[in-house]
């Protein structure tokens, strides 16, 4: 199992840079989540964990730190520059040649995001940051676009271009390890043993428990959780038996519920193109009219399609924004869909 270790810049009280209201801390977060979901869902062969996966205060140290223990073979620090300039660049540490593996694994990476962001290419670069020097495997910090420059930060407030700059990681860090491409995105096949016979890629070791799952996507993995996942994917009364578990693995690596429940299932939301503006409620306050800030444009982008992360309240959703987990109203009376 290749062990990938994403690291999105900043979180909690840090913001990092802000600018045309954006706050890097959010942004590097939905490109890190991203970047998670992608390799899960199209690749197979690794393990991936994460030095947040939301908004919480981690210092560099402890960033490191964790990445050390858990014996990472890939440190990936994800950011947003700011300070004058547009494009996107990328570090190693300054210690480093182009020609040692670290060197190379940049090469790879910085050519298949360029490919994908749709920024201005500045070149591959070195410095001696924190995580550079204090990660004790190859690392690489990507500096995705400016956040107070009005084009790239426009660029940054897209949810697609945002997919576009992950898929770019993603891929550059299946291309590093020679991840092998799962047969069918998403199907719970390409876990099951007995279906991977003859498959020269697959690891030895076999993920079989939902326990070892959650863990292996860097998701929380305990009974409260699990039961929470459960109910979710319509599996009632969930006490983790051996049934209810083989039951919710499938469930979770499929996205589709156990049974028919399907108002249940519903793990999407679709904003259709009809909708010029959609309004968005900070998550520690009650989702009413005065209480929004901020709203989603789904005509400017054709329409926009969220995971749900939770269902804090009846009809209303809880997604990853641009500014950091938001909830939106999605009740009857409106156009939204559950995908
Ligand atoms: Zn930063």
């Amino acid at each position: 199992m290749v062990k990938i270790y994403l690291d999105p810049g900043h979180g909690g009280s840090d913001t990092g840079a802000v600018g045309q209201g954006l706050q890097e801390k959010h942004v590097t977060l939905a490109i890190a989540l991203k970047i998670r979901n992608i390799l899960n869902n199209r690749y197979q062969g690794h393990q991936i964990r994460m030095s947040r996966s939301t908004d919480s205060t981690v210092s560099l140290a402890a960033r490191t730190n964790d990445a050390n223990q858990w014996g990472a073979d890939y440190f990936i620090s994800i950011h947003i520059n700011a300070g004058g300039g547009a494009g996107y660049e990328d570090y190693i540490h300054s210690n480093l040649s182009n020609q040692g593996t670290t060197g190379k694994y940049r090469q790879i990476m910085h050519e298949e995001i360029i490919k994908q962001a749709n920024l201005q290419n500045r070149g591959r670069k070195q410095a001696n940051f924190h995580v550079l020097r204090e990660s004790s495997m190859p690392a690489i910090l990507t500096e995705n676009g400016f956040i107070d420059h009005a084009a790239d930060a426009a660029k940054l407030k897209s949810d697609t271009i945002l997919e576009q700059i992950a898929l770019g990681h993603a891929r550059g860090i299946a291309r590093v390890f020679q991840l092998s491409a799962k047969s069918s995105p998403g199907s719970s096949s390409s876990f099951n043993s007995s279906n991977n016979q003859g498959k020269t890629s697959i690891s030895k070791k076999q993920i079989h428990s939902v326990v070892d799952y959650l863990k292996s996507i860097g998701e929380d993995s305990s009974f409260t959780n699990r039961a929470r996942l459960a109910r979710s994917y319509g599996i009632s009364n969930y006490t983790g038996t051996a049934a209810q578990n083989t039951c919710l693995l499938k469930a979770v690596k499929s996205g589709k519920p156990s049974n028919n429940s399907s108002k249940l299932a519903a793990r999407r939301i679709h904003l259709p193109a009809s909708a010029s503006t959609w309004r968005t409620y900070p998550i520690n306050v009650t989702p009413v009219k005065k209480n929004s800030d901020w709203s989603l444009t789904p005509a400017a982008f054709g329409g926009l399609t969220y995971d749900i992360l939770a269902e804090p309240y009846p009809n209303v959703v809880t997604i990853q924004t641009g500014r950091g987990r938001r909830n939106i109203y999605i009740g009857p009376d409106t156009s939204a869909r559950r995908l």
